[in-house]
């Protein structure tokens, strides 16, 4: 995720190197080092990485260099939620040490009036949600014709159907806007044909660390039948919650009440999250797990999105995500930023595909393992029970399919010394292999399958190039 170019070759500010070194920031980020250089020259740049990788100071550091403490609004930077923007607020106005701009945070479910009181002494970067910056420009209080740079964070929600209108009337309003800056941790398509739309010939820019980037962190995953996936939860939260936060994930909103009911009754205290929130129990909530207060939180994908709580030592899949990406945001809330971590899976049998397509596809190393002993003298209260669906045995194979089969001279046989050759793995590693005209699937262990892929990829069979996935 680091670059190996450090802050102090940039030229930037005096002011903004002692920011950052007090962060301690010292090597710039893969979307800082790609994004930065060109934005300093005036260009528009749309960035594209994960969640953790730095985007706030990919567009702070541009947007603090170019303004002056002058009291005239000369940047406007949108989040989608209120706590986004205070959280960016609290970034820039480390980054910026002692340039002394007045950074401020404008935001909904405060009294308007007197958040408009704290810009009469002058402002030059507002960070606001839509919403109340709208409003707060109807009252006269917002001067949206004097900013030159205008930066969307979470850009892909913020261009969604709902927010879309609101940041035109914004758009619009800015007749004097020259530098547009757009981050986000994905750019579908037609989000993309609306930003185009109001830039000016962006950079497009694509952290492509995304596949390559597993935070370095230990990973586990326990077989364990539905019906006792809390009681290995509880196992887990009482061994490894020490020293740390955690972030239980689950697929649905049901099953986050659910389980923060279940723990709560079991003496296990922890707080669920999920779209039914209103803005400001959420709020709340992240609050008290950034200050500490809140040790664990239950939360759907969609939820947890951009929070950035350093404390985070342990997540633990309930459910194995239904996509395959979700799983490497999901243990990206462990380990940032060279931090220790954890990250357990429970995997029942109906989750073993899933959950070894994203081993395959990541090319991850996951321990099978057991669930913990509880800890000595912590009662435990909730009972593990008889499951016999589970019991039955599982190979762990994981088909692969390939373009080329029989016409090629492909053979059973030749296909598995391919494998074993090019991997140099046990032949037990090699399951069911069947052989078709044109295309062939050949079953793989779980453990090699990353490897396998690579290897078939890279050497191809026979001097011709070979296109293998999952099948
Ligand atoms: P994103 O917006 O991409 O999700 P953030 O901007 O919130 O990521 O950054 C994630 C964490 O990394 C924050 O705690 C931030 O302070 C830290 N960080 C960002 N850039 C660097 C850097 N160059 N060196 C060290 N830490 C960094
Ligand atoms: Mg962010």
């Amino acid at each position: 995720m680091f670059t190996t170019t450090r802050f102090t070759s940039w030229d930037l500010p005096a002011d903004i190197q002692a920011g950052l070194a007090e962060l301690g920031f010292e090597f710039a980020t893969e979307v800082q080092w790609q994004t930065v250089p060109s934005a300093r020259t005036g260009k528009d740049v749309i960035g594209q990485a994960r969640t953790g990788s730095g985007k706030t100071a990919a567009f702070g550091i541009p947007i603090l260099e170019s303004c002056q403490p002058t009291g005239t609004l000369q940047g406007l930077i949108l989040a989608p939620t209120r706590e986004l923007a205070g959280q960016v607020r609290e970034e820039l106005q480390a980054i910026q040490g002692s340039k002394g701009l007045k950074i401020l945070a404008v935001y909904g479910g405060t009294d308007l009036e007197k958040q408009a009181r704290t810009l009469q002494d002058g402002v030059d970067i507002i960070v606001g949600t839509p919403g109340r910056v709208m409003d707060m420009t109807k009252r006269g209080h917002i001067d949206l014709n004097s900013p030159t740079w205008f930066i969307l964070d979470e850009a892909d929600r913020m261009l969604d159907m709902g927010f879309f209108p609101d940041i035109n009337w914004v758009l619009e309003k800015m007749e004097s806007r020259s530098n547009t800056l757009l981050f986000s941790a994905t750019f579908p398509q037609e989000i993309l044909d609306a930003a185009y739309e109001f830039m000016e010939d962006p950079d497009f820019v694509i952290s492509n660390e995304e596949k390559l980037d597993i935070p370095p962190i230990e990973q586990y995953s326990v077989r364990i039948g539905r019906s006792n996936k809390l009681w290995a939860l509880n196992r887990i939260l009482s061994t490894k919650t020490e020293d740390g936060q955690s972030i239980v994930f689950t697929n649905t909103k049901r099953m986050v009440d659910l389980i923060v009911q279940r723990l709560s009754k079991a003496g296990v205290e922890s707080k669920s999250l999920h779209g039914d929130l209103n803005q400001n129990q959420r709020e709340r909530i992240l609050n008290g797990f950034r200050e500490g207060d809140i040790r664990i939180i239950v939360a759907t994908d969609v939820a947890a999105r951009g929070i950035d709580v350093d404390d985070v030592t342990l997540v633990v899949n309930y459910d194995v995500p239904s996509e395959i990406d979700s799983y490497v945001h999901r243990i990206g809330r462990t380990g940032r930023i060279g931090r220790k971590g954890q990250a357990w899976t429970l995997v029942s049998r109906d989750d073993i595909g899933q959950m070894n397509r994203i081993i395959a596809t990541h090319g991850l190393i996951v321990d099978e393992t057991s669930t913990p002993e509880m800890p000595d003298g912590l009662d435990e209260k909730i009972r593990f029970s008889e499951d016999h669906s589970e019991s039955s045995s599982v190979f762990g194979m994981v088909p692969i399919r390939i373009d080329i089969g029989s016409a090629t001279g492909l053979t059973k046989l030749s296909a598995a010394e391919w494998i074993v050759d090019a991997i140099r793995c046990d032949e037990l590693a090699i399951g069911n292999i069947s052989i078709e005209d044109g295309h062939s699937f050949i079953e793989v262990h779980k453990s090699k399958v990353g490897l396998a892929l690579k290897a078939v990829r890279k050497n191809g069979f026979n001097g011709r190039d070979v296109i293998a996935e999952i099948a």
